[in-house]
């Protein structure tokens, strides 16, 4: 795990976007960089948890924080449009996005992936993804610092029985990233890929339900890489797949 310590203020003046905020990495992402100066955009379904997230931002003094309540399995190209308008209208700037959202789906043999299971893997970590990164690709190229982290997983990258849909997502959002960090390598925009790997949210004790959560990282442990390739200690870093708990 990488070993990165920052100063309190490292992302001061930035204002970052975090979807999946609600909950597990994202939720903990969110109150990392808004500890460390952000304002931080939370976007999730959920929005009693946003609400939470919100109210634990303003407990450390953190800049205030802004909820966006969207769920990305209904939204459309228009709910996206609208949205880079609004960042833009109300804070004028975005410095940085945190692609964490995700969904795990059916964990099944791949000829029983049922049609609803696959459509909504597609639609959010996919299709969503894709939609949401080309409306706010303008505020974040007009950033002189701009960083945008896609989430990927260790099936991203090598297949796994059983794991069809989330699987296939998880390789496409890796395909994003290199198109994207190719594109914009002579720009500031930073663009590159987490794997978390195994750790203690709820999706993995869905899809590990036997597992002893106990034995896994917790978010927080995550975070100095999480912070590391959102602040401007890693403008040397582009189109890179990293994973928070190498082996
Ligand atoms: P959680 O299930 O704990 O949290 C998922 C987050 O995504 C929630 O905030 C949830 O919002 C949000 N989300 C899901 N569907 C939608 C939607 N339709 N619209 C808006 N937001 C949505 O997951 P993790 O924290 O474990 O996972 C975060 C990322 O890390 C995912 O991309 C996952 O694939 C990846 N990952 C996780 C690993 C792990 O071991 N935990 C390992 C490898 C990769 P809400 O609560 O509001 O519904």
């Amino acid at each position: 795990m990488l070993d990165y310590q920052a100063s309190k203020d490292i992302l001061k003046n930035r204002v970052v976007l975090v979807t999946g905020a609600s909950a597990g990495i994202g939720r903990e992402a969110a109150l990392c960089y808004a500890a460390h100066g952000a304002t931080v955009l939370l976007l999730g379904r959920n929005v009693k948890n946003l609400e939470a997230v919100y109210d634990d931002i303003a407990a450390i003094g953190a800049p205030q924080a802004a909820i966006i309540p969207l769920d990305m399995l209904g939204a459309t190209d228009q709910h996206y449009r609208d949205m880079a308008l609004t960042i833009e209208n109300q804070f004028g700037r975005l410095d940085g996005v945190l692609m964490n959202a995700g969904e795990l789906g059916t964990l099944t043999p791949f000829e029983q992936t049922d049609d609803d299971s696959w459509d909504k893997v597609m639609k959010i970590n996919v299709d969503a993804t894709f939609r949401m990164t080309r409306a706010l690709l303008p505020l974040l190229k007009a950033s002189e610092d701009g960083r945008l982290i896609f989430t990927s997983s260790g099936v991203g990258k090598k297949g796994r029985a059983y794991w069809g849909a989330y699987a296939v997502s998880k390789f496409a959002t890796e395909g994003m990233m290199q198109v994207l960090a190719d594109e914009n390598s002579k720009g500031p925009l930073r663009v590159n890929c987490i794997n978390p790997g195994g750790t203690r949210t709820a999706m993995r004790a869905k899809a590990f339900p036997a597992e002893d959560p106990m034995t896994l990282k917790t978010p927080a442990d995550l975070m100095p890489l999480y912070l590391y390739l959102m602040g401007p200690d890693s403008k040397s870093v582009n189109g890179q797949s990293i994973d928070a708990q190498p082996k």
